[in-house]
């Protein structure tokens, strides 16, 4: 490729990432999104890189090579939608695979191209109301988790006649994991551990007191989340407050190409954020794919939106921010317990954050602690792996990590994604429960 064009293989300059031009004619445009696809498309049948990242590129390069043509023009533009359908906006493409990302002249966003697509696809009403009802996190959860409705969501959710029902009448694999739903939500639990550090020590990265995104699988499906991060940023002297009221991030409505809702979401969280970002605070969230949504997607829908940019600037990873603390000495390693071999799952919503291995620094420091990193896709994947049409593409993405586990014969395992680690945990032969990082952390102070 290249030669007289002046068009180099990949790019000695660092990727950069155009705004998602998303009210735009063109980008609304049918015709001129088709051409688009077709041009992108082509490319990535030339070069095929991705072939193992996803279903999405199987599906393409598949029916290419099974067209009689054995290029794009031979294939049925059908297909289209269904590599669309494949992805799930990881942007693991983007970010780890393609040398053709701007600044490159051949400017490839491939998951920004699925998203317009999916865009195009919820404007036309395509999505069914299993679609709207699971990306509507925080509807489900104030519903599901009001008290005596959660136990009876969770009961019928736990028989074989519940998840039989769900199938047939949501589309939702009976195999999938599905989150419990809990009364005593995860700010309450949060709350009640935080207020408790009385001198703020800042340092040049860090201001040294956080507000505390909450997000929704936080509050009502794994409040120990909220709860166990407060403990051990408070135990290092990190002052946390709970943001007041807040609404989903917005990651599943964005999976959906729902824009106009991700906007009203952000429109209530944004003010809510920068107005604590003025007081002082920096923001942390449990939850990796709600702290890219602040960290990446907001930005990039709202490049000019001051607030957006003020938040991005001052979110961050809850182990991103630990570690920040231990380069600056103010890190505690008085653990008073070991946690042996963990087998650690890093989701790709945090490796597309390009942090570094912060969780697998901040693990290593506990004594007699070793911990085998995998860096592959769990295959959950936002309600990719909850959707009976996706249910054996996801497992068998997922089937390397799980068998990485199986096979290791780890003290614990874990995944800074709580949705990933019930992922792996529906693959094992013999059942066992991830444990989140944060709780590990917890344990291993001994609070
Ligand atoms: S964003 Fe992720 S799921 Fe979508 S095509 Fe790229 S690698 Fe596949
Ligand atoms: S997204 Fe980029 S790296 Fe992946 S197949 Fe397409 S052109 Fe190749």
């Amino acid at each position: 490729m290249g030669g007289d064009t002046g068009i180099r293989e990949g790019s000695l300059q660092a990727p950069s990432r155009h705004p998602l031009d998303w009210r735009s004619a063109e980008f609304n445009d049918p015709k001129a999104l088709e051409k688009e696809l077709e041009r992108v498309f082509d490319i990535c049948h030339g070069c095929r890189r991705c072939f193992s990242l996803c279903n999405s590129f199987p599906t393409l390069f598949d029916a290419i090579d099974a067209s009689e043509t054995l290029e794009l023009d031979g294939v049925d533009k059908k297909v289209y939608w269904d590599v669309v359908d494949h992805c799930y906006l990881c942007d693991m493409c983007f970010m780890t695979k393609c040398p053709y990302v701007p600044p490159h002249p051949w400017n490839i966003d491939f998951p920004h191209l699925m998203l317009r697509a999916k865009h195009h696809q919820h404007r036309a009403g395509e999505h069914s109301f299993r679609d709207k009802l699971l990306s509507n996190t925080r509807g489900l959860g104030s519903i599901a988790g009001i008290p005596v409705v959660a136990e009876i969501v969770n009961a019928v959710n736990g028989t074989k006649a519940g998840r039989a029902l769900l199938a047939s009448t949501l589309g939702v694999a009976a195999s999938a994991p599905i989150p419990k739903f809990h009364s005593k939500s995860g700010s309450k639990r949060a709350r009640k551990l935080a207020g408790r550090v009385s001198e703020i020590k800042p340092t040049d990265d860090t201001r040294g007191k956080v507000a505390l995104f909450v997000t929704c699988y936080g509050d009502r499906n794994e409040p120990h989340l909220p709860e166990d991060l407060t403990a051990v940023f408070e135990h290092n002297g990190i002052a946390v407050k709970v943001v007041a009221r807040e609404k989903c991030c917005g990651m599943p409505k964005l999976e959906l190409g729902d824009l106009e809702t991700v906007e009203k979401y952000k429109d209530f969280n944004v003010p809510q954020l920068k107005a604590l970002i003025d007081e002082g605070y920096d923001i942390v969230a449990p939850i990796p794919s709600c702290v890219l949504m602040f960290k990446q997607e907001l930005p990039l829908m709202f490049p000019d939106d001051a607030d957006v940019q003020a938040v991005k600037a001052r979110i961050f990873d809850p182990f991103e921010y630990l570690m920040l603390r231990h380069k600056a000495g103010l890190l505690r390693t008085d653990f008073k317990e070991k946690l042996g071999k963990v087998s650690y799952h890093v989701p790709c919503h945090l490796r597309v954050q390009n942090i570094g291995y912060k969780t697998r620094d901040l693990l290593r420091l506990v004594p007699e602690t070793t911990v085998d990193v995998i860096e592959r896709c769990s295959g959950h994947n936002g309600t990719y792996a909850v959707k009976k049409e996706f249910r054996a593409a996801s497992v068998k993405i997922g089937k390397p990590v799980v068998n990485r586990v199986q096979t290791a014969d780890s003290d614990h395992y874990s995944s800074d994604c709580p949705m990933a680690g019930h992922q792996i945990e529906s693959g094992l032969s013999t059942p066992r429960e991830p444990e989140h990082p944060l709780t590990l952390v917890r344990r291993a102070y001994g609070i």
